[in-house]
Formats: structure tokens, C-alpha cells, sequence
């Protein structure tokens, strides 16, 4: 493995002054000092007659790597240096009094905390805690990255994709429309309803990057959505030798020309690919954290094409879609071609009075037994936590009641055992308004009119329902105690896909 030091000594050699990491210096009256006190680094000239290891290039190539990352002995990286193969980049560039991260991009300084280190001997070592969980960034750390030949990727004209779906007429467009943008410097939004099936949509345009090789990667806010998408890709391109990383599961594999990535994965990458793909790019935490924006901008190349999958875009895409700055494909049909569930607004009277009070509003009471007797599985959203221990406590002698917010260990199992139907109706903050998909549901919010409720939040929670083919309709509710701008722009929103769709204006 790669030291776990390091310090640098400034030798002379033919080549001029040059920095050598600590195990390689002979003398010892070679004064060592942290990264960050040495001055410019210098870069060598390419020596095309050094012959470099190309596993170390496999390994390194768009990547973006401490030592300790890198498992090959120091004197081999280091020599790859000497000849041109490889740079060395101060970890956290210090500029005046401005810090920054130069993996994760972070220049909050409320980010940056120092230590005395062990590494580089100094008193004051300043890291960043932003992407700390990827291994310690610091100011004596180098980041390495490859500046030797890139592998000619061979074009092919054989296909890697071995789906045997069909897709609808929509989706086809669709795929057709996404096809004519890859390996062109684009971006474009793909704007598709909950339940569009917007990952088929993505396999032939995918194929026909591969075959152009190009590197794609797929990257996601959320853990949940790449370990979902995983074994589908895995299935629809098994000779791509597809790579998934995510938290827990990120060891840098062979080098893949089709890599599905958290967003956090991706500080470990620089300008690795010709395709960036992002699926729910208003999700948290992508939409709120600019070093996750940072990562993915890092991970491409220059020339990239940026592709952004979303139900819900933010506003600012909205209106870059709007002046036509962002080229937009619509998808405003679900896959089994019927409308979305339109919500039904109620009033319930002052629920949060009444929950302090220890009782639920008798309008929502009566819509929990209709549920309980009918055997309809539902989702009831509530806006905090508090909430939620209150009802779950009002409801506890009702048999097939559970509960479920984002620290809620046993979430997954829950989960499970709602998809197995032996929980009938699960209560839930809007950690589950994404993500989760269930067949025969209908759902409830209490308190629409609650602050946590976004527009785009209300707008995914109501594509929970409806989402098979079995059963494509469904009953979306708001109780509330005074419509908000909010409620009423997701019902608008809702409503204006489904005229898109065709369905015209009769719901
Ligand atoms: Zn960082
Ligand atoms: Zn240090």
C-alpha cells in the first residue's frame, strides 16, 4: 500500500529542484516539510521513453487520490512523477487567508479544522471535515492525479445492451431525443413524471455512448436509488463491467466505461467522464450542497455531455428551461400510459391544536378506519416527527399501524414488511415521499399545509400512488387547515402534466 506519511523534502537533481516524499530521501540532513510549506510544485515534461505501469494507470486514470489509495509502492509512483505520468496537488490550496478543498471543493471555513498532525510534524495542520469520510484531506496531503497517455478506447459497433424490454411511443421519443444530444457538450433536462420509468429511457442512449467509447457515468444524491438501479443495469448491460459506489461499498474496482455513483462518490474522480448522468438532481442533499455540484462538475470533462433526470425540478431549472437555456425532454405520461392521481384537498380544522391535545382531526380519523376496513394499503405523510410519536401513539391499538422517519433504524425493515402487506398503513415524515415504490396504495398527508411540504414535495408524494399497471388509480389526500401557495401549485403542476399527456382538463 502507499505510505501513510507524508512529508516532502525539496532535492536538487539534473531535472532542478523537485520534492521527494520522506521514505525515498538518502540524506539525512535533508530538511522535510509539510505540502503545504513548499512552494509551487513542479511538473515534468512527459518522457515517452519511461515505460509506466499500466495498472497504475488503470487505477489512477480520472481519478482523484490520496496515497493511501493507491496500492503500489511509493518509489513507483513517485517515478511515474519524475517522468511526467503523474502530478502531485496540494490536498487544500491556501490562498491569502482562503481555504480550499481541492477534492470535495469546500470553501465554507466553518468546514476546516486543525490538528496537531502526526504526519507532517505541524503544530496547526489544517483538513477539511466536508469529505472527511473519504479519508483525511489535510494541508500536508497530496491528491494525485494522472497526466500520462490515455487509453485508445476501441469503438465497436456490437451493442451492449441486452434489454428485452419495449419502450412506449413517449419513452421511445424520448430515448430517440437523448441519443441525438450524447457525446455532444449539452445539458439537458429530462422532466419526467413519477412513474415515466425514465431508467429505460436512459439504456439506448447509454449503449450508444458505450459504443462510441465514451466513459457514462449515472450518479445519484441517494444510496438508495444506486443500490436500486444497480441490478437492473448489471442485467441490461452485463458485458460492461458495470461499477457501483456507494457508502459501505466503494473500493475503486477495475477502471468500467458505465460506473453508477452517490454523488459523494464522485470526489474521488476528475474530468473521468464523457457522460454525466444525474437522476433526481432536485433530491437533498444534491440540490442544497454546492461541493456535491462541485464533485459531479469535477468528475466530467470539459466537453461533456450533462444529463439531469427530475419529476420535480427546481425552480432555477425551471426557469433556465423557461429562456430556453436548458434544453428540456418532457415526460409527462406514466409508463402504463394513465393519468396521475390528482390530490383532493380537505380541511380538517386546526390539526396541530388537536394533536397537541392528543387527538387526531375526525375527518383524518375517518379516513384511517375507511382504509383499516377497506384493506387498501396506505401512506400517511405527517410533517414532524413529533407529530408522527403523537399519532402513532393516539393509533397504537389499531392492529397493521407502523411508523417511520429518517433515523428510524429499523426503516428498511419496515419497509419491507409493508411491501409484504404486513403493515397496512405506515405512517411517515417526507423521507419516504421518493424512492419507494408500492403497487395498490393510497396516501394521506396531515397538515398539507405545513411548512415541510414543498410544491415539489407535495407533487412526489402524490406519484406514490397509481404506480402499476394492476392498478393505475388511486386517492392522493390533503388535509389541511388553509390551502398554501404550496398545495395548490402541486395540484396546478399535477394537473398540467396530465393535459400534456392528453388527458385534458376534466380532473
Ligand atoms: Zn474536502
Ligand atoms: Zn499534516
Amino acid at each position: 500500500m502507499g505510505a501513510t506519511l507524508v512529508r516532502f523534502a525539496s532535492v536538487s537533481s539534473q531535472k532542478g529542484s523537485t520534492l521527494c516524499p520522506e521514505p525515498l530521501v538518502q540524506t539525512s540532513n535533508t530538511s522535510l516539510q509539510s505540502l503545504n510549506l513548499l512552494p509551487e510544485i513542479n511538473m515534468f515534461p512527459l518522457d515517452p521513453s519511461f515505460s509506466y505501469n499500466q495498472d497504475l494507470q488503470f487505477h489512477l486514470l480520472g481519478r482523484h487520490l490520496l496515497f493511501d489509495e493507491l496500492p503500489f509502492p511509493i518509489e513507483q509512483i513517485h517515478s511515474h512523477y519524475l517522468h511526467g505520468y503523474l502530478l502531485y496537488e496540494k490536498g487544500i490550496a491556501t490562498s491569502k487567508n482562503h481555504l480550499s478543498c481541492q477534492r470535495c471543493g469546500n470553501d465554507d471555513p466553518s468546514l476546516f479544522a486543525s490538528f496537531a498532525c502526526f504526519r507532517c510534524k505541524e503544530d496547526s495542520c489544517v483538513y477539511c471535515r466536508k469529505c472527511i469520510m473519504m479519508g483525511r484531506v489535510s494541508q500536508c496531503t497530496p491528491l494525485i492525479r494522472w497526466t500520462g497517455p490515455v487509453p485508445n478506447v476501441a469503438l465497436t459497433s456490437h451493442s451492449f445492451l441486452e434489454w428485452e424490454g419495449t419502450l412506449s411511443e413517449l419513452q421511445k421519443q424520448a430515448s430517440k431525443q437523448m441519443c441525438g444530444v450524447v457525446g455532444k457538450p449539452k445539458e439537458l433536462l429530462v422532466w419526467a413524471v413519477c412513474g415515466a420509468g425514465k431508467t429505460e429511457i436512459l439504456f439506448e442512449a447509454i449503449d450508444r455512448a458505450l459504443q462510441q467509447g465514451l466513459r457514462v457515468c449515472l450518479a445519484s444524491p441517494r444510496t438508495d436509488v444506486i443500490t436500486e438501479l444497480s441490478p437492473r443495469f448489471e442485467r441490461a448491460f452485463p458485458k460492461a463491467g458495470v461499477v457501483s459506489l456507494y457508502g459501505g461499498h466503494s473500493e475503486l474496482a477495475a477502471p468500467s466505461p458505465l460506473v453508477l455513483s452517490t454523488t459523494h462518490q464522485l470526489f474521488r474522480f476528475e474530468e473521468a467522464f464523457d457522460v454525466i448522468i444525474v437522476d433526481e438532481v432536485d433530491a437533498f442533499p444534491y440540490s442544497f450542497d454546492p461541493t456535491l455540484q462541485f464533485a459531479v462538475k469535477k468528475a466530467a470533462t470539459d466537453q461533456a455531455t450533462r444529463i439531469y433526470l427530475s419529476a420535480t425540478p427546481s425552480k432555477k431549472m425551471k426557469r433556465r428551461v423557461h429562456t430556453k437555456q436548458l434544453e428540456v425532454i418532457h415526460i409527462s405520461r406514466r409508463f402504463h400510459g394513465y393519468p396521475l392521481p390528482v390530490p383532493e384537498f380537505k380541511w380538517c380544522g386546526n390539526w396541530s391544536k388537536l394533536l397537541k391535545k392528543g387527538r387526531i382531526p375526525p375527518i383524518i380519523h375517518k379516513w384511517i378506519d375507511n382504509k383499516l376496513t377497506s384493506g387498501v394499503q396506505s401512506f400517511l405523510f405527517v410533517p414532524t416527527i413529533d407529530d408522527l410519536t403523537t399519532i402513532h401513539s393516539i393509533l397504537k391499538e389499531y392492529p397493521g399501524i407502523d411508523s417511520v422517519h429518517a433515523s428510524d433504524l429499523d426503516r428498511i425493515e419496515k419497509i419491507r414488511r409493508f411491501r409484504k402487506g404486513e403493515i397496512r398503513m405506515l405512517l411517515t415524515t417526507t423521507i419516504l415521499e421518493r424512492g419507494v415504490t408500492v403497487p395498490g396504495i393510497d396516501v394521506g398527508v396531515i397538515g398539507a399545509d405545513h411548512e415541510v411540504f414543498s410544491s415539489n414535495a407535495l407533487v412526489q408524494i402524490a406519484g406514490r400512488v397509481g404506480r402499476s399497471i394492476g392498478d393505475p388509480y388511486g386517492e392522493v389526500v390533503y388535509f389541511h387547515y388553509g390551502k398554501t401557495t404550496a398545495m395548490v401549485s402541486a395540484k396546478r403542476e399535477i394537473k398540467s402534466h396530465n393535459q400534456r399527456a392528453g388527458f385534458g382538463t376534466s380532473r
